[in-house]
């Protein structure tokens, strides 16, 4: 039982300002702490006596000074899960050297400070802390089976402690005190799944509790800070809770490796080093969620709770090296300022790593943390700086770094023993984890998207550019140039398969004669005219261009005579129709004295247009407006038709 008085918004034992008065100075314990964060230690200090002595009776006159005693705590049936921190007492133990025999009396039990609130949370501290706990309840006989629902399960609700003990005492009237401790194989056996971690469990199962109230003892050596929250449930809602508990960091975990994936895949398909660097920044952050999660280490990880803490801090300092490297990629930081800020990152993020290399011990936990609040202010800053001088990708990374921040901050305060840890802060972790890597993985997708339409808008620009060098611009067909590409194509395509494809040439008759008589202007609005009427009615893989100026050559692939004969025709057609219809157009009286060659396998090209073309001059030769096919195309063609070297 302890008493004590409140002073200060402390809770003091009786006993100790007792002994503190009559040692006529103060007592070096240290006394308990509420859920508050300052640790409070009263060195000898004469002039504090007097200091004390007025408080406590004015506290006596107040009615304030009422004795302070940890309540027990009865189970019942109708609640299966309890918060425990309102009924226990907390006593610190600096050199770590007391027993549980020297803390089993009632003058020792004065000297726990009963803790208010739900949760216990000290800040940082190295320190040993005893928890004390009377219980009792009214469910018996209890035991049994395992997985029955009423086998009481004690559980810290921490993973990160060194070294946890727990001690039943139970104490018959008169009787000497009986000390069980609860190894943890005993502790095991009720949690199947468990991995094998002595010492460091938080969770530990009460088989014998009774009606009689029993004394809980738990000595708690912390990694660096001890931030707890303690309760006592059945085995069964244990049991759903971890499953509750499971199934939910499951989801997390599986967002942080899909991100992964999803970004490496990415990186295998775009060859953008900025996934890469996304990829192993999510995968990092998913191992320190693996890591600080409380269940990881109670039921994957065989590891001792420092070992397990050290690889938190190192995934959490390798995810600030990988998202470094991925600001510095994706921002493509040209500004001097922002490439140097992100390059004192990731510095930083490599001073975390050898933090976390260097120990769990309360100095390096304390600079690991200011490390880190530093580097999450330089990538803000760097990303602020970036976004301001108009690089919009890196607002993405701005608002991930100020949300880091705000957690970080929280996370601070918690560890500095400011801010009682609330459950949700855990989720608050998690989401935010997830929003910045995922906040990030939606700068990707929109600087891909810039991306796609950066090169769309260089795609029509190209199609652009290829079709003025490529274009005649009086008559809209393909110019000389792109001829000769395409009939060296025609050739390199007709050779391995092969296949013949035919070459026309077109040359207007007179043209001269009729600039002379109505003028370039309409010279050339015939050539245009002209150019349309070739382009409709040629097929659809021909390809028609101006050869010179008032010369047409037309590839025909696949085609040979009498596809060119198809095509003159139509032409003829077509200049018939504009004749009938569109009596006042010039084109009327154009006609066009056509030389056809058909390609023979192995011929140069040079050779193929020197015979188009004498075979063109030989239609003007004959009298102008006609066809007529090289003779050395087709041999056998004379023969069979006299009029082969017809002209038309
Ligand atoms: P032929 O029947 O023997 O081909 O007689 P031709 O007058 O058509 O032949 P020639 O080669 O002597 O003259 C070609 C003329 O085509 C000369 C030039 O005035 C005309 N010409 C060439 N390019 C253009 C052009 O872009 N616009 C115009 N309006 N006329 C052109
Ligand atoms: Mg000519
Ligand atoms: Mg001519």
């Amino acid at each position: 039982m302890s008493s004590g008085f409140v002073v200060w918004g402390k809770r003091l034992p009786v006993r100790k300002l007792m002994e503190y008065m009559s040692a006529g100075g103060g007592f070096t314990k240290t006394a308990g702490r509420s859920t508050s964060c300052r640790h409070m230690s009263f060195k000898t200090k004469a002039s504090q006596q007097g200091m004390v002595w007025i408080l406590l009776s004015i506290c006596m006159l107040l009615g304030h000074a009422l004795p302070v005693r940890a309540k027990v705590l009865s189970l019942e049936k109708s609640r299966p899960v309890r918060k425990v921190a309102p009924y226990m007492g907390i006593l610190e133990d600096p050199a770590g050297d007391r027993s549980i025999e020297q803390l089993v009396n009632p003058v020792s039990a004065a000297a726990f400070a009963p803790i208010q609130g739900e949760m216990l949370n000290l800040g940082m501290t190295d320190a040993v802390y005893w928890l004390r706990l009377e219980v009792n309840t009214s469910i018996g006989p209890h035991g049994g089976a395992e997985g029955s629902p009423f086998v009481w399960v004690f559980d810290l609700g921490r993973p990160f402690v060194r070294n946890v003990q727990v001690y039943v005492v139970s104490q018959g009237p008169g009787a000497a005190a009986k000390i069980k401790k609860i190894s943890s194989q005993s502790s095991q056996c009720g949690f199947p799944g468990r991995v094998s971690r002595p010492g460091c469990h938080s969770a530990f199962y009460l088989p014998e509790l009774t009606a009689t109230p029993q004394t809980l003892y738990i000595r708690v050596v912390p990694l660096s800070s001890l931030v707890l929250s303690p309760v006592i449930t059945t085995m069964k809602a244990y049991q759903e809770q971890v499953t509750r508990k499971m199934l939910r960091f499951g989801i997390i975990l599986g967002i942080f490796l899909a991100l992964s994936v999803y970004s490496l895949i990415m990186f295998v398909a775009l060859r953008e080093r900025s996934y890469a660097w996304h990829s192993l920044a999510a995968l990092s952050f998913g191992g320190f969620f693996l890591f600080i999660q409380p269940l990881s280490s109670e039921y994957l990880l065989a590891l001792p709770a420092a070992m397990v803490h050290r690889l938190a801090l190192l995934a959490l300092g390798g995810a600030f090296c990988f998202s470094g490297c991925f600001a510095r990629c994706f921002l493509h930081a040209a500004d001097r300022i922002v490439d140097r800020l992100l390059l004192f990152f990731m510095l930083q993020g490599g001073c975390l790593l050898l933090l976390a290399l260097g120990g769990a011990s309360l100095m390096f936990e304390m600079a690991y943390i200011g490390v880190a609040s530093m580097a999450v202010a330089v990538m803000a800053g760097a990303s602020l700086i970036a976004w301001s001088r108009g690089n919009r990708r890196a607002r993405f990374i701005f608002i991930a770094s100020v949300a880091a921040g705000a957690i970080g901050v929280v996370h601070v305060l918690v560890l500095g023993g400011c801010l009682s840890c609330r459950p949700g802060f855990s989720y608050l972790y998690e989401v935010g984890g997830i929003a910045g890597i995922g906040l990030l993985a939606c700068a990707l997708g929109d600087s891909v998207k810039a991306l796609q339409h950066e090169r769309e808008v260089l795609r029509v620009s190209e199609r652009r550019h290829m079709e003025l060098a490529f274009t005649d611009a009086l008559t809209g067909l393909f110019n000389m140039r792109y001829f000769r590409t395409q009939l060296d194509l025609a050739i390199q395509c007709a050779e391995p398969l092969n296949q013949s494809f035919t070459l026309m040439m077109m040359d207007i008759d007179n043209f001269k004669l009729f600039n002379d008589r109505y003028g370039h202007l309409q010279g050339d609005q015939v050539l245009r005219q002209l150019g349309q009427m070739i382009g409709s009615v040629i097929r659809e893989k021909d390809v028609a261009c101006r050869y010179g100026g008032e010369e047409f050559a037309v590839i025909l692939p696949g085609g040979d005579f009498q596809t060119a004969v198809d095509i003159y025709t139509r032409l003829q057609g077509t200049l018939l129709q504009w004749q009938e219809h569109e009596k006042e157009s010039l084109i009327s009286l154009v006609t066009l004295s056509v030389g056809v060659a058909e390609y023979f396998p192995g011929e140069h090209a040079d050779d193929l247009i020197a015979r188009a073309d004498s075979a063109m001059y030989e239609a003007k030769e004959g009298g102008r407006d006609q066809l007529v096919l090289s003779e050395a195309s087709d041999p056998g063609y004379d023969q069979a038709a006299g009029e082969c070297a017809t002209i038309f």
